[in-house]
């Protein structure tokens, strides 16, 4: 019998944290956790799921979190710095680190630099925020696919939205917010419904998560009249339809 022998662990584990609920995390960002010797925590990140690393060293790193200048490349720094000294490093997320958290940018940034890292997945907002609010975003006979986009783009280039508009599947729009302008009048440009359901989801999976319905047409209004919140998913499609009633609420633990 042949014993492979076992892998040295990566310097640093990228991990996603999950949407907020610091119980929707999986058992293996809790190890990555226990065998770290610093955590680097982004803002979106619920600080409770810190109890899994009572002994590490804590970095917050998130742009609400004081760093000024080129956060980003602030962060590939420390992260090198700590993995030099021979630490173990945990790069926290929120959600899932490939779902907009330019997980792999900072993989391939590491590896660039001679540093092994692995990316955790986490269950990324969109997801679960959909799923707390009794939306299936695929639903057999209702939509046979989702998109996930970022309304927020680093050149500012435009998306296709005559492609989304007419892609049948379910869009979750993340870092929508701001935008509710430019997806309304994208989407209806490009020949989407202007009833097509929409359901715009705050905090989702936090006891603080709020859920508004609205519809394409309505959605900046309703935005507006309700005051909606950055951080929120948008869900535009015909699962936006169904509703909560089958769907208990998250029991949050105290
Ligand atoms: N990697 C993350 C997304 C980071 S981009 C993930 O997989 O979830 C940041 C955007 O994610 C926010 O602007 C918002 O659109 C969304 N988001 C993150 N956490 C959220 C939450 N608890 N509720 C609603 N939206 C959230």
């Amino acid at each position: 019998m042949s014993s492979k022998p076992c892998p040295s662990l990566p310097a640093v584990a990228l991990i996603g944290a999950g949407p907020g609920d610091p119980e929707l995390i999986t058992l293996k960002a809790v190890r990555a956790l226990a065998q770290a010797d610093v955590v680097l925590i982004d803002d979106l990140v619920n600080p409770a799921v810190l109890e899994h690393c009572p002994n590490a060293r804590v970095v917050r790193v998130g742009k609400r979190g004081g760093c000024r200048s080129t956060p980003q490349a602030f962060i590939h720094r420390l992260m090198l710095r700590y993995a030099r000294q021979g630490k173990r490093v945990a790069r926290l997320k929120g959600g899932d680190p490939c779902i907009f958290g330019r997980g792999q940018e900072e993989a391939d940034w590491l590896a660039s630099h001679g540093v092994s890292s692995q990316i955790i997945n986490g269950i990324t907002a969109g997801l679960a925020g959909a799923t707390q609010c009794g939306i299936s975003l695929t639903l057999r006979g209702v939509s046979r696919g989702v998109t996930l986009v970022t309304a927020h783009t680093q050149d500012d280039s435009s998306l296709n939205w005559p492609a989304l508009a007419q892609s049948g599947t379910t869009l979750v729009v993340y870092m929508g917010v701001a935008k509710l302008s430019d997806i309304r009048a994208g989407l209806l440009a490009g020949g989407m419904r202007d009833d097509m359901p929409v359901a715009m989801i705050e905090n989702a999976t936090l006891p603080t998560q709020r859920e508004y319905r609205s519809t394409l047409a309505e959605m900046q209004h309703t935005a507006a009249q309700v005051a909606l919140q950055s951080p929120a998913v948008l869900v535009i499609g015909e699962v936006a339809a169904q509703d909560a009633q089958a769907v208990l609420p998250l029991a949050h633990s105290a």
